[in-house]
């Protein structure tokens, strides 16, 4: 909403609005002054998240012309007079809502309410006595309902084509699904061609429901909770659990059900009330029926350990998922949700109390520990956990036990980029935010898939776009996000090294370079600049089969912007070269004095919602919280200080090395699992099983019996992130409160107590009374969240470092001065490009490239047991070129066994024209289908990160 700036603004215009003199900046709409002092008109087709289109003319006003005027449009003038409520008005209003309720549907037994209450017309009726039950339908009769979507009801007759929903999908979203069809009384909103909404491309996301001032398209209850008008539940204002977005949102609790009635985006400054599908419609997962509710300890017949399920077995005897063309399942069995047979597994186990359970864990790690020693125990934590949770983890892993020996997913997300990032610019967080796109004239997104990964990220680089942002997309798959580019730079996949080398030495040779700022804050120049000299554009397009037109184009773009920022994924961090590949990037942007202004900077857009935070609390082997170097003397002494104990000076072993050293003389043998299922997210599941059957004991911590916890000798039930306080760090760096809206199943507790319960069960003198001490602790230990405080959090959370938090959102743009390392420069590291660890031949000449899907989470745990989520995408499937399939007798949707050297799974084929010939994509949910029993365990030298994207793989006909 425009501000209205004091009377003697020179660019404002002074106007009467019933009375009152205001000024308002010149291109004020009537509405927007008239709301800025507190005068409401009423409106239907306008909301301010939307741009004004004055269709439904409810907002009318006099202005002394001949006909009202439109407030939501029309701009104020100088010396304008604007009566917006008289007699004439008010009737005008008046018909106006008589008509539109006139061809409204009956209404269910209370005719206020939608699903939510929040009927706009329905309200105009009651303000001016209209009877809003008229019961025929003289208009638009038999326009139609359309149920096909699994969370989304669409009523075609109680539209009054406002157009909000066009512009909330379009202007907001960027998805573009939805117009209008027909002529005169049939005209109605259509999806796409007209198609059914549940089979056209909309992407479920919700934006259109929230948007609807008329109940046309409103929430379907999802797990049977009926949903109620919004004045019955009870808001709970938290932070979405899924990807590091972090976008704000509310439940609605019903508390006589004691579940959610449905969810909606919250203003913050991120992410600006907007969710995805896994936001708005992926919670019901707590209420599962197969949460766990008592702690398990595995029974002395069930071992040695047994039974295992088959696809965990891993015998060939599976349910291996079947899909049919369509994505619709045709066979192969499958359990609910594609999960872990409870009633083969279940049991091998026996319910017992917390004490029992609890004791016989810390008996055992104890004595491992003490037979073995510090570096024969490790904990693998999990970054869907809260921060303090994660500090809790490590410092009891650290404390207790005496080791390092502490990490989690960000060893399979971004460690290399992190890696990079340390060595470069001496912080492995980001250097701005995603929505300061805004401010760039260019944009490169890297190796990403933000609208299926971080679908609400996507929507402000999409809208960025619109604004005149120029997006340069540089991935091996063609993405939706390649629609929305300009420049899309399709290479082939482990060639990133080359290509960039190849855009610095095109702006080098264009003197596109930014001297003053190489002279001033970087180091290392010459040795960037020799490297690169040998990756000229033509050399480039051999290796990475872009051609040098299009390198040379990208180099243009990017050296002649004002303000540039790249934004990169997995598809840089996850490779053996993923460092070398952020380290690129970092060159790229310090060589052109990209970092440290708005629209400019480096950005990896982090996988989990507390990926970041569970890394700055110290999750990881090689740091303390905040990243002291636990090598560094001082550093550890701080430490040993202030928790009062002595600590391990040598670094732990990262995911990929502790599993590796199961079995070996000086490996792990005990491990605690918080949150964490190697078992399905690891690379080479084959390594994974054996390396989890083979330790001596297995304690898993986690809201589901997942697969890796079939492994396990206790399983402890955990809280899911509806049931509990804490706090979460989103990709910009923004620390927001998750709360409680839901009370544990059964005996489950909240994690954070029970690593404490633990902690004091080996000998720690913990007292933490809630997550708030957790969190206040941390203050006192990491200068990055100084200043912050559960309470000056606030509804929207903070972005960190932020100097005053009562009065500041925190800091967007970083390194304007200085960068973090120890000389305050920008650390160039030169790369050469090397190839990928396992290139196709004749036996596998198939290149296998692995991701997430925009329904599901990572290992399926929450997500395939949300309805709305795994009923919209319910199989694994393997995406193919169509000569590809060709080639080997494969229709769309007929089985294919697929091979690489490690294993092999059965899925169905998927015809994609966003694959290149000769690579294919599988996601990695899917137990039934594991990717990972494909992909190849080779790690990056520094980041530890395994090659996700590439691997050799072999397709045949099932
Ligand atoms: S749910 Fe989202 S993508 Fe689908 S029509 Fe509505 S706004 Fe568009
Ligand atoms: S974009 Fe990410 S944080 Fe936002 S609703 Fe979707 S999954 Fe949740």
């Amino acid at each position: 909403m425009a501000a209205v700036a004091a009377p003697t603004t020179v660019t404002g215009v002074t106007l009467s609005i019933d009375g009152r003199q205001i000024t308002a900046p010149v291109g004020t709409t009537i509405y927007d002054a008239a709301a800025s002092i507190g005068v409401e008109i009423p409106v239907l087709c306008h909301n301010p998240r939307y741009d004004p289109v004055g269709v439904c003319r409810m907002c009318v006003v006099d202005t002394g012309g001949r006909v009202f005027a439109a407030a939501c449009v029309r701009p104020c003038e100088d010396g304008m007079t604007v009566i917006t409520d008289s007699p004439e008005i008010e009737r005008s209003r008046r018909v106006l809502t008589e008509l539109l309720v006139s061809d409204q549907p009956p209404r269910a037994a209370d005719p206020k309410q939608t699903t939510t209450g929040d009927n706009a017309l329905l309200a105009l009726a009651d303000r001016y006595q209209v009877d809003r039950e008229t019961g025929d339908l003289p208009l638009g009769a038999g326009r139609g309902r359309d149920s096909s979507n699994p969370a989304i009801q669409v009523d075609h007759d109680a539209c009054i084509l406002c157009d909000r929903c066009v512009r909330a999908c379009d202007d907001i979203q960027g998805n573009d699904v939805i117009g209008r069809s027909g002529k005169g009384f049939t005209t109605r909103i259509a999806f796409d061609f007209n198609d059914p909404m549940g089979s056209s491309s909309c992407v479920t996301c919700g934006e259109c429901v929230q948007a609807c001032p008329t109940g046309a398209l409103t929430n379907k209850p999802i797990g049977g909770v009926p949903i109620r008008p919004r004045f019955e539940l009870e808001p709970v204002h938290s932070v979405c659990p899924y990807c590091g977005v972090g976008c704000a949102l509310t439940y609605h609790i019903d508390r006589e059900r004691g579940a959610i009635s449905f969810a909606e985006g919250r203003d913050q400054p991120g992410s600006q009330s907007r969710l995805c599908v896994k936001g708005r419609y992926g919670w019901d997962y707590a209420a599962s029926p197969q949460r766990l509710r008592a702690p398990l300890i595995r029974r002395q017949e069930a071992y040695p350990k047994g039974p295992l399920s088959a696809d965990v077995r891993g015998d060939g005897q599976g349910d291996r998922g079947r899909s049919g063309p369509g994505g619709k399942r045709s066979g192969g069995g499958r359990k609910p949700g594609g999960l872990v047979n409870y009633e083969e597994v279940l049991p091998a186990f026996r319910e017992a109390s917390w004490d029992e359970a609890l004791d016989l864990v810390a008996r055992r790690l104890r004595e491992i520990h003490a037979a073995s020693g510090p570096g024969a125990i490790a904990g693998f934590g999990s970054a869907k956990c809260s921060n303090e949770e994660a500090y809790l983890f490590q410092k009891l892993i650290r404390t207790g036990f005496g080791t390092n020996n502490v990490d989690h997913c960000t060893r399979l997300c971004h460690a290399s980029s992190v890696a990079a990032l340390f060595e470069g610019v001496g912080s492995g967080a980001v250097s701005t935010t995603y929505g300061d796109v805004a401010n760039a004239d260019v944009a490169i997104l890297a190796g990403c898939n933000p609208t299926a990964n971080h679908p609400v990220a996507s929507s402000f680089f999409k809208q960025a776009r619109r604004a005149g942002t120029t997006l340069i997309y540089i991935d091996p798959r063609a993405s939706t996000v390649s629609e929305h580019a300009d420049i899309f730079v399709q290479l082939k996949p482990g060639t990133d090294v080359a290509f960039y080398n190849a855009v610095m030495h095109e702006i080098i040779r264009l003197d596109l370079i930014d001297r003053q700022f190489i002279a001033s804050r970087t180091s290392n120049y010459e040795a960037l600049a020799t490297t690169v000299a040998d990756y000229s554009p033509e050399r480039a397009a051999q290796i990475t089969g872009v051609d040098a037109e299009l390198i040379r184009t990208v180099a243009r773009t990017w050296g002649q912007a004002h303000a540039a920022v790249v934004y990169w994924g997995m598809g840089i961090s996850q490779h053996t070269t993923g460092t070398d590949n952020a380290r690129c990037l970092i060159a790229l942007c310090a060589i052109t004095g990209q970092v440290g202004r708005p629209g400019t900077g480096l950005h990896p857009l982090r996988g989990q919602n507390n990926v970041q935070g569970a890394s700055d609390a110290g999750l990881i082997p090689m740091f303390y919280p905040d990243y002291q170097r636990v090598d560094l003397a001082d550093r550890r002494a701080a430490f040993e200080a202030a928790w009062g104990t002595t600590l391990d000076p040598n670094r732990g072993l990262t995911v990929t090395e502790i599993i590796g050293s199961v079995g070996k003389p000086d490996g792990v043998r005990g491990m605690y699992m918080l949150g964490e299922n190697p078992f399905l997210s690891d690379p080479n599941i084959n390594k994974v099983r054996r390396a989890l059957a083979g330790l001596d004991f297995l304690v898993v911590q986690d809201i589901f019996l997942t697969e890796t916890a079939e492994f396990a000798d206790v399983i402890l039930p955990a809280s899911s992130y509806l049931e509990k306080d804490g706090t979460y760090t989103n990709t910009d760096r923004r620390v927001q409160l998750g709360r409680r809206a839901l009370d544990p199943p059964g005996a489950a507790r909240e994690d954070w107590r029970v690593v404490q319960d633990i902690a004091r069960r080996v000998g720690l003198d913990w007292d933490y009374g809630s997550p708030r001490e957790v969190f206040d602790e941390m203050v006192m230990l990491m200068p990055s969240l100084e200043n912050l405080s559960w309470d000056n959090l606030g509804a929207s959370g903070k972005l960190y470092p932020n100097a005053d938090p009562e009065h500041s959102d925190g800091t967007v743009v970083m390194f304007g001065e200085r960068f973090n390392t120890s000389d305050g420069l920008a650390h160039l590291v030169p790369a050469q490009w090397l190839p990928p660890r396992e290139l196709p031949d004749a036996e596998y000449p198939l290149v296998l490239n692995t991701g997430r899907l925009l329904e599901h989470w990572h290992t399926g745990t929450m997500t395939r047991r949300s309805y709305a989520l795994d009923t919209i995408a319910p199989v694994a499937e393997i995406w193919m070129h169509p000569k590809d399939a060709a080639d080997r007798g494969l229709a769309h949707g007929q089985l294919a066994r697929v091979r690489s050297r490690r294993g092999a799974i059965e899925l169905a084929v998927r015809i994609s024209h966003r694959e290149q010939l000769g690579n294919c994509f599988i996601a990695f949910h899917f137990r039934e289908a594991a990717a990972n029993l494909l992909t190849i365990d080779e790690i990056d030298p520094v980041g530890k990160i395994p090659e996700f994207k590439f691997c050799a793989i072999q397709v045949e006909p099932a």
